[in-house]
């Protein structure tokens, strides 16, 4: 009897999920299958500002190369598992990528502005001291079309996928899960296919790649792309900084900065900013005097300050900031000279704020297993007490 684990016929060959390819990668494609590069655009056309994922709907085809590319290849967006709406207007998808993981995504309306906060990896493996993210341990990159699929499948939920669609995504951030410089090749390519014009044609100067400083990555960014960067900064010192970004062990703070003034600096247009972001801990990084040396610090870059309010999560014994002590946070830094805005937590009925994206991770680094495995040891020890 045959082997019921062993399949007798091969199996057929992986479709390409054009979804994932950049102008240039599809003008390749099309060339492998000897067709003109011109394709490329339409399609290109069809499944990023149309939303069309069937070969046969692209209409300006001819029919015999539409059957060739069902066979060959596919448009295929990952899959939606949740969408949840907040009453502020801040949309959450739950996503599932391969493996049995879910990925978030989030879409925060404000006026005009239409951000959507990206996920590059599932988890994280740099382990900041603040971050859900990071205490769910790693599991793997996104692939480009699974970053590239959070946009579309955004887009498509606010009916902008068609002829005259509203332009509801006006900017991206890569502030999800993960930390994108360290998927570097699919988030530049990602970030590609975010500003070309025949996809969704978002200004270089509305895509923001934040980083919590992968220095030799952020030495190679601008050679790749121009979009603009965020650097999570969180402290005015090394010693502080350790503590809540371990990066910063390898790749000190004076490092970081200099790598990103290089980027800035090699931008073609001139003013352009960073941005540094700075998540307030209550009394941990939110002191006048951290205030004051942040000032010092950052005398002389092209900088502007987002500070982010810490915001809580069960696996993290770390505060809010409170409002005093925000407030003057902001008002030395703004004394200072620096243009300083404080991130307002959106979404909070639906858990879409940033640092409590979590997902499901299938941890490879055992970390979330550690993590639990305290708490509970922590349990144990309060009990006897109790
Ligand atoms: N890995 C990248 C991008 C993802 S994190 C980075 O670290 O920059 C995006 C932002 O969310 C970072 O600035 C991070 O500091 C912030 N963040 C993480 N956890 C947070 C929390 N619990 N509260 C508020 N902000 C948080
Ligand atoms: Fe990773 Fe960014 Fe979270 Fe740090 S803050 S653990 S780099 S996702």
């Amino acid at each position: 009897m045959a082997d019921p684990m062993i399949s007798t016929t091969s199996p057929e060959p992986a479709k390409v999920n054009l979804l994932g390819l950049t102008q240039a990668k599809l003008e390749a494609f099309f060339e492998e299958l000897g067709e003109k590069r011109f394709r490329a655009t339409q399609v290109l056309k069809w499944i990023h500002q149309l939303g069309v994922t069937d070969f046969m709907d692209m209409t300006n085809i001819s029919k015999a190369l539409r059957i060739r590319l069902t066979e060959v290849a596919e448009v295929r967006p990952p899959e939606v598992l949740q969408q949840l709406d907040s009453a502020d207007g801040t949309r959450k998808f739950l996503i599932r990528v391969s493996g049995g993981n879910a990925i978030e995504t989030v879409f925060i309306p404000d006026g005009e502005r239409g951000t959507l906060c990206v996920s590059s990896q599932v988890g994280c493996s740099l382990d900041c001291s603040f971050c859900a993210t990071g205490k769910q341990g790693f599991n793997r990159d996104l692939t480009v079309h699974e970053i590239v699929g959070q946009i579309w499948i955004a887009a498509q939920s606010f009916g902008q996928l068609r002829e005259n669609g509203p332009r509801k995504i006006t900017n991206v951030v890569f502030m999800g899960m993960g930390e994108p410089l360290l998927n570097f090749d699919n988030v530049v390519d990602a970030v590609n296919i975010m500003m070309h014009d025949n996809c969704y044609g978002i200004s270089k100067r509305r895509v923001t790649i934040s980083t919590s400083g992968v220095v030799p990555a952020l030495d190679r960014l601008g050679q790749y792309t121009d979009a603009c960067l965020a650097i999570s900064l969180h402290a005015p010192n090394d010693e502080l900084r350790n503590e809540l970004v371990p990066l910063n062990k390898k790749y000190p703070i004076a490092m970081l900065l200099d790598s990103a003034k290089r980027y800035i600096d090699g931008l073609p247009d001139t003013h352009r900013k960073m941005t540094v972001e700075y998540t307030l801990i209550d009394q941990v990084n939110d002191r006048p005097e951290h205030a004051h040396q942040l000032a010092e610090l950052l005398r002389d870059l092209p900088v502007k300050i987002n500070l982010i309010p810490f915001n809580p999560f069960s696996l993290s014994n770390y505060k809010r900031v409170s409002n005093n002590a925000l407030r003057r946070f902001q008002q030395i830094l703004m004394d200072e000279g620096y243009t300083t805005t404080v991130r307002t937590t959106r979404g909070d009925d639906i858990e879409a704020a940033c640092g409590q994206l979590a997902g499901q991770v299938n941890d490879r680094t055992r970390r979330s297993e550690r993590y639990s495995r305290s708490v509970s040891d922590e349990v144990v020890r309060i009990v006897p007490h109790g």
